[in-house]
């Protein structure tokens, strides 16, 4: 089954955001855990949860996805920051067990000069903190881009911290789409061999989610500036195979491009006709 939405608020609570999803076709969707800048969470609302999941069942849209803010740094040189970041995901994953089968995205950070090994280190030990085999919420890896020193960049990167980290059975990789191809990885003319590359240093089992996003650069700018499908680097070409992919097309598909509603609500309906698969 073709699972595809985008990234939306939930600034005006759980409910909202599925009543939206629905009226843009989508049948997922992503969300902030919190303000993306890495500030206090919401109090939690139970009612509006509860409200949203029977919304969600009745209308068949699941595979919550939420993302960790994205100033968080893990891998920081400074261990008031990696300890902040700690402290919120933490957080987020017991709020996040209301929902039930949720994922959980988080960037593996930026390593800020001490080194990539000392960055894969400091992640692994800090899911090792986190994750218990009891929660519910999986916890995903987003491949990224490699701008300054971003740790993640490579998939032989995102196995060592899956490597390191002790419950397996709760870690998976989400894919984004601009960032592998920032990254140098050829998704427009080679697809299958980046797929394969992945099985072969990861395992595309452990491949739990796709960011769709195209890209304002061309591969290996390590830029990471997103541009809406079809009018950047990546191409709606390269769009049609990864959403018909076999190996891709049963995994969950997210929409981060520069859109407001009505942008996403087109790009779905687009994705939609390209879709050959059931
Ligand atoms: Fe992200
Ligand atoms: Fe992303
Ligand atoms: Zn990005």
């Amino acid at each position: 089954m073709f699972k595809i939405g985008c990234h939306l608020s939930v600034s005006k609570g759980f409910y909202h955001m599925g009543s939206e999803a629905l009226s843009i076709g989508a049948n997922t969707m992503q969300f902030f855990t919190r303000n993306p800048r890495g500030s206090k969470a919401k109090p939690i609302d139970e009612k509006d949860i509860e409200k949203f999941l029977s919304f969600c069942k009745e209308n068949n849209i699941t595979s919550f996805l939420a993302h960790a803010p994205y100033t968080l740094n893990p891998c920081s040189s400074n261990p008031e920051t990696r300890e902040f970041a700690l402290q919120t995901m933490e957080d987020d994953i017991k709020r996040l067990s209301l929902l039930g089968e949720c994922m959980y995205n988080f960037h593996p950070g930026s390593h800020t000069g001490q080194g990539t090994e000392t960055g894969i280190q400091q992640i692994t030990d800090l899911l090792n903190k986190i994750i218990t085999p009891q929660q519910k919420p999986i916890i995903l890896l987003e491949t990224m881009a490699g701008k300054g020193t971003e740790v993640g960049k490579t998939f032989e990167e995102i196995a060592g911290i899956i490597e390191g980290v002790n419950v397996k059975e709760k870690i998976g990789v989400c894919l984004d789409t601009c960032h592998v191809h920032d990254g140098g990885y050829n998704i427009k003319d080679d697809l299958d061999g980046v797929l394969e590359e992945f099985d072969k240093v990861i395992g595309i089992g452990r491949l739990k989610a796709i960011h769709l996003n195209d890209s304002m650069n061309p591969c290996g700018a390590h830029k990471d500036r997103h541009e809406k499908i079809g009018e950047g680097h990546i191409g709606i070409e390269a769009f049609t195979n990864i959403i018909n992919n076999k190996y891709l097309k049963d995994i969950p598909f997210y929409l981060e491009t520069p859109n407001e509603l009505d942008g996403y609500a087109k790009e779905i309906a687009t994705l939609k006709k390209l879709r050959t698969q059931e």
